[in-house]
């Protein structure tokens, strides 16, 4: 293999353009492979169907203790464990790492060998990132690790909101690279944010629709929507004094509360049914060869009117969108795909994401099917980010779930139906990447090229497995519909969220900890809000832990923690570093692990014991008595309650505040954060722009010696929300439960 290979070595490589390396060292570099794109390329597939793999495992609980109880099946996970731990063994070694993966004897190790993978990780991730940096001409070494006190920080983050001058400069040199590595991990792509015409809003305020018209509506769409004024009326836009303003201003939303946060469809979706004619057999209509189907690119207003035009001619059309998370706080949609009988289209959802709500007309048209695979994360990102919604949904992920088909992902059905074998290497991609190269377009329009055909292919099987009876088929369409009833919901930050993602992380944490946690937790949010990037860009969860536990007391200690360290905690590691001295002021106590662990709430408080008792287990007497007790010792400590709805003081000592305050939505302490589905309308409040919106961050520069005090803001409305908030760590080193906590990605 390796000799046919060599052949080709002529053709381009990355390494083609900045080394003068030659043939043999090429071979060299990655044996048996025609160029380093080749291997990577192939050793992403290999990790991809390892993940997949993995992902079809048994799940732990019931599923596998059943498996477990086949001696059959305990053998062979017995040896393929022992090969893993062999090999992980001999990986951590050839990188130097410590590794005493294959002691299983101790039950105990589970954990410690746990930190040996995530050390050695850290160890191999750092050496990548500095053979990345030098083959980007950057010497690491030239950097020294200074608090930025010490010494102007290097590495200046521009604010989103920020424009950037050389915009125009930047997009001429955009070019197309085929090279999926760096399509993956794509570090030059210029912030689509900058060209959008309306900013993204990130302030901690529940998500209100986008939408001003409705077509196809038969309830017409609330005020509040169509009146332009009051939709963009801001208290700061009133001319009277800012505390009149901000109690006109609730005054007047109040009154709009109910429709605000109603499902703009509600009505039409209650409605709809499902025509004969979509419950009878259909003939299955074969797709075209891609290679005979016309592909059309829609960036521009007339085009996409255009496109608009004809779908609303059809009976039925094909969605699929790709998103980005990880440079974005509440992520991005980058491009929208839709296939009709004959064409393929893509859209710049990037270039055209203020006029995309156009396509409501054929969207939400309840004559024309629109059909997605896996519409779940689909339809909440078309609200967030276009204000468009869909009436007469068909999901191919529901109609292979009521099929009880092996498995649901969409390569399957790809597979199963129209035996092509797909590639869904790029679905991680950085679609941010403009001008898309080919191969990320020939991977889109493979989603929904041939999605109209499975479409058909379903309906006949569902009515053939349910004896030409149309129940099957009909639930497939009423689970469709409930999909698309889904409301996008903003993760909220409330002083409570940081406790869901630390109950996850099995750990347990002294007072000292916990607080470092809390803090570095409210911190990662508003940065991650302010810059407008995922809370796993801005730290971590695992760096957040991991700086948690060993508290260091100097800055450089943090940056230790980091591996690599994210630009922005280079940038405000003076910042984290009073955290971490505020954190370690804490009186140290023991946190019992039981308590923690079963802790549903922490509405615990610190007793004099030194253990954390349960709300629960104490009077409301003692717990206030605690309280008080507890924020003479720590006045820096945020609320954890509003039980009495009495909050203490704000204090308001420093001076030069960095950076506004998340703003704090204050839960119930006995009430558990969690994924329950709270209907922002049940608690919400007006806005209170001095407090939530982002405003104060725009002129915001870097002044090092402040410090983050969250309780400088003032005293938040009461409101209780979705508290996946903070917890949507989206890091490239991504935590199993860190990717599925906001999106239960259905099976694709
Ligand atoms: P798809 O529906 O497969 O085209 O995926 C749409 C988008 O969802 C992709 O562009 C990714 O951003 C995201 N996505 C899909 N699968 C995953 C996953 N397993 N983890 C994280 N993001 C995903
Ligand atoms: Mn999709
Ligand atoms: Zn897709």
């Amino acid at each position: 293999m390796a000799s046919s290979k060599k052949k080709d070595l002529k053709s381009s490589g990355p390494k083609d353009s900045n080394s003068d390396t030659n043939d043999e060292d090429k071979d060299e570099l990655c044996p048996g492979f025609r160029d380093v794109d080749a291997f990577v390329k192939h050793g992403f597939g290999a990790v991809l169907s390892a993940t997949k793999a993995s992902a079809g495992l048994p799940q732990a609980g019931d599923e596998y203790d059943f498996y477990r109880s086949f001696p059959g099946f305990q053998e062979f996970c017995e040896s393929q464990g022992d090969k893993l731990l062999h090999c992980m063994s001999q990986i951590m070694q050839h990188h130097g790492c410590r590794s005493h993966m294959r002691d299983r004897n101790k039950l105990t190790g589970l954990e410690e060998r746990f930190d040996l993978v995530v050390d050695s990780n850290d160890v191999i991730l750092e050496r990548v990132g500095i053979l990345l940096d030098e083959a980007d001409g950057v010497n690491r070494s030239q950097q020294p690790v200074m608090p930025a006190g010490f010494q102007p920080p290097k590495i200046v983050v521009s604010s989103w909101n920020r424009k950037c001058l050389l915009w125009a400069e930047f997009k001429k040199k955009q070019y197309v690279r085929s090279e999926t590595f760096r399509l993956l991990h794509a570090k030059n792509i210029t912030r689509p944010q900058l060209k959008f015409k309306e900013k993204v809003d990130n302030s901690n305020t529940p998500f209100i629709p986008k939408i001003f018209i409705k077509p196809n509506a038969v309830k017409p769409l609330p005020s509040y929507f169509t009146n332009k004024q009051m939709r963009k009326e801001r208290p700061e836009d009133l001319d009277v004094p800012a505390a009149l303003a901000d109690f006109i201003h609730q005054q007047r939303t109040q009154e709009h509360v109910d429709d605000m946060f109603a499902h703009p469809y509600q009505y039409e979706l209650d409605h709809l049914t499902i025509p004969e004619n979509l419950l009878s057999k259909p003939e299955p209509q074969m797709y075209k060869p891609v290679a005979e189907t016309k592909l059309s690119f829609v960036d521009t207003l007339e085009d996409l009117v255009a496109l608009n035009e004809k779908l609303c001619k059809l009976s039925e059309f094909a969605v699929d969108l790709e998103h980005h998370s990880y440079r974005s706080f509440l992520g991005l949609t980058c491009l929208m795909q839709i296939s009709t009988r004959g064409e393929d289209f893509i859209i710049d959802t990037l270039e055209l994401r203020s006029e995309m709500y156009i396509l409501n007309e054929a969207f939400t048209d309840p004559s024309i099917v629109k059909v997605f695979h896996g519409a779940d994360s689909d339809i909440e990102w078309l609200q967030r980010d276009f204000g468009l919604y869909v009436v007469n949904l068909f999901d191919t992920h529901q109609a292979s779930r009521a099929l009880n088909l092996a498995r649901h992902s969409l390569d399957h059905l790809l597979k199963h139906f129209c035996s092509v074998d797909s590639d869904k290497r790029y679905q991680l991609a950085d679609w941010r990447v403009r001008p898309l190269p080919d191969e990320m377009v020939q991977y889109a329009r493979t989603d929904t090229h041939y999605l109209l055909y499975i479409y058909d292919c379903v309906r006949v099987q569902l009515l053939d497995f349910n004896h030409g009876q149309p129940g099957l088929l009909q639930s497939v369409w009423n689970k469709s519909r409930s999909i698309s009833l889904k409301k996008y919901v903003k993760p909220i930050y409330t002083e409570e969220s940081y406790l869901e993602l630390q109950r996850k992380q099995k750990k347990s944490f002294n007072t000292q900890q916990l607080t470092a946690f809390r803090l570095l937790f409210a911190w990662r949010d508003k940065l991650a809000r302010q810059e407008d990037e995922s809370t796993g860009y801005v730290l971590p969860t695992h760096m957040m832990i991991k700086i948690s536990e060993e508290l260091p007391k100097e800055p450089q200690g943090i940056i230790a923690c980091c591996n690599p360290v994210p630009p922005l905690v280079r940038q405000y590691i003076n910042e984290l570093h009073l955290l971490v001295q505020e954190a370690r002021e804490m009186p140290l106590l023991k946190v019992r692990k039981d308590e923690w662990q079963q802790g549903g709430c922490f509405g615990g408080v610190f007793s004099p014991l030194g253990i954390i008792t349960s709300m629960f287990e104490i009077s409301a007497a003692q717990m206030k008595a605690r309280r008080i007790i507890e924020s003479f010792e720590n006045p820096f400590r945020m609320e954890s309650s509003n039980a009495g709805g009495k909050k203490r003081e704000r204090v308001d000592s420093e001076v030069g505040d960095l950076t506004p305050k998340p703003s704090k939505k204050l839960m119930k302490s006995a009430e558990k954060p969690q994924k329950t589905e709270v209907t922002p309308q049940d608690s919400f409040k007006p806005f209170d722009y001095s407090q939530s919106d982002l405003k104060v961050f725009a002129g915001n520069t870097s002044k090092d010696n402040t410090q983050f005090d969250p309780n400088r803001q003032k005293t938040p409305k009461g409101q209780k929300n979705n508290t996946g908030a903070g917890n949507r760590s989206m890091s490239y080193l991504p935590g199993k439960s860190d990717r599925g906590f906001r999106h239960n990605w259905p099976k694709r």
